[in-house]
């Protein structure tokens, strides 16, 4: 997105909220409001005043409207900037605690899955897509991106869009690819690859279907070759190309562990970054997931280039890659975003918890200052915002879009922790929210999902998932 457009979007609208007004929101009393403003205010019965997707105000209470046309009193809860998640494979969600592929380090853990995954239909992307979607809304996410790489059986990425319309949750919808197949000296199986032309030529069609460039949009399109060791040279570069002459986002994983460096040195005679530079794969356009093994040139290259990190902690552990360098990336300036990964490398996609595993991974790897509960909080809202290339989600100002939730903090788990709410949040990890609004529209409330009836959708994915697992044997 060119800057100066973005900046000219802004001012109509800002302009918009002094005409004509919309449906009104009115949040009060508060015990703690989280703004994520640039003077990172945390407000003692705090509340805001929303018009129509934005928020228009933000302060103590008594400083805002008296009414509008719905009132939410938050008193004994924590509100905060909706959760951003940088990274998924939502089709996942069918292939969780495979016993296959339980205890394996990344290649072996995909190669155990390839298989599986190739049954993957139209109805399990977009049913698994609705089951993961409800699991990050309940869990404090209210943008998330997805990365489906794989598209057998007339499978497609307007699958999962279908099913993030459905729920309502703000979406980055990555177009992945995988076109390297075990014949030419890639990961994947034959079966699950596709051709370069037809990549390409379906990530133009949903960019010029979908891509929503505007300010508040809720579906934008990524440009998502899977990673370095299963699709070409070209394929990266003609993506990069694609996705610049549309100005949307490129993302891919990247530097994952200590055998995908040594693929690179081997097929690239290159380290990862020293790839990702050399096909155009750095810039502020671009995030990559992992990055765990990323060196210091890596680390200094992508803080000048302003390229982002998908920070991954619970798949990093659960596969043994590793603990990234986060603060190292943080001090020079990279953009870093959290994601839960996929969900058969996590297996539970909750945001809050996600939060908690950053600042304790950290610990474990870099000390007990290595990262504080605020600073995981702003990596998964300011960073996570920063990642996508967005600047109105990620905090509660005037101006951003109207995406926050809020947790009760009359539950056992945050009992005694209520002299810092904000740090409680983080250390607790409650499981889920009392409310969640995306763009005005409330989504979750007194804990319950409003826009999808799950029973019915937990059955189906159930049902799904027995039969692609059943399918592999
Ligand atoms: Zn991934």
């Amino acid at each position: 997105m060119e800057p100066t457009n973005r900046t000219s979007r802004a001012q109509s609208a800002a302009q918009g909220t002094t005409q004509g007004r919309g449906k009104t929101l009115l949040v009060k009393n508060a015990d703690m409001l989280v703004t994520m403003d640039d003077a990172r205010r945390e407000i003692r019965g705090g509340g805001l005043y929303v018009e129509d997707n934005r928020i228009v105000a933000v302060g103590p209470s008594d400083e805002l409207p008296d009414t509008a046309d719905e009132v939410l009193d938050m008193r004994g809860h924590l509100v905060l900037p909706g959760l951003v998640n940088t990274h998924h494979h939502m089709y996942q969600s069918l292939t969780r605690a495979v016993p296959a592929a339980q205890d394996a380090e990344l290649f072996g853990w995909l190669t155990n899955l390839y298989k599986v995954w190739a049954n993957l239909t139209p109805e399990m992307i977009e049913v698994s897509t609705l089951t993961a979607m409800a699991e990050l809304l309940l869990s404090g996410c209210t943008t998330s991106s997805d990365h489906l790489y794989i598209y057998p059986n007339g499978s497609r990425l307007d699958d999962s869009i279908r099913a993030a319309q459905q729920i309502g949750m703000r979406f980055h919808a990555s177009r992945g690819s995988m076109s390297v197949g075990q014949k030419d000296g890639g990961l994947p199986p034959d079966s699950v690859v596709e051709n370069e032309d037809a990549i390409l030529a379906d990530t133009q069609r949903l960019i010029e279907t979908y891509h929503d460039e505007g300010r508040y949009a809720m579906l934008r399109v990524v440009v998502a070759p899977c990673s370095p060791f299963s699709v070409s040279r070209d394929l990266m570069r003609e993506s990069a190309t694609l996705a610049r002459h549309y100005g949307v986002s490129m993302h891919t994983h990247l530097a994952e562990n200590v055998n995908d460096i040594a693929y690179s040195r081997e097929k690239f005679g290159m380290t990862p970054a020293e790839y990702a530079e050399d096909l155009g794969w750095v810039g502020r356009d671009v995030w990559h997931a992992h990055c765990v093994q990323l060196d210091e040139h890596g680390i200094g290259l992508f803080g000048r280039t302003g390229t982002g990190v998908a920070h991954c902690p619970c798949s990093n552990m659960r596969l043994a890659s590793g603990i990234a360098p986060i603060k190292k990336m943080r001090l020079a300036g990279v953009p870093v975003g959290l994601g839960v990964d996929g969900s058969a490398s996590n297996d539970g996609a909750q945001m809050v918890a996600e939060a908690r595993q950053a600042m304790l991974l950290a610990r474990v790897g870099f000390g007990p200052d290595a990262m504080t509960a605020r600073e995981a909080l702003e990596i998964a809202t300011l960073g996570g915002a920063r990642v996508l290339g967005r600047d109105d989600i990620g905090a509660l100002a005037p101006g951003m879009a109207a995406d926050f939730i809020a947790f009760d903090l009359n539950q056992p788990l945050f009992a005694g922790a209520l002299h810092d709410p904000v740090a409680a949040l983080v250390f607790c990890a409650p499981s889920q929210v009392a409310l969640s609004v995306i763009g005005g529209q409330i989504v979750v409330k007194e804990g319950v999902l409003q826009t999808v009836e799950l029973g019915p959708v937990i059955e189906r994915h159930n049902r799904l998932a027995g039969q692609l697992v059943q399918s592999a044997r």
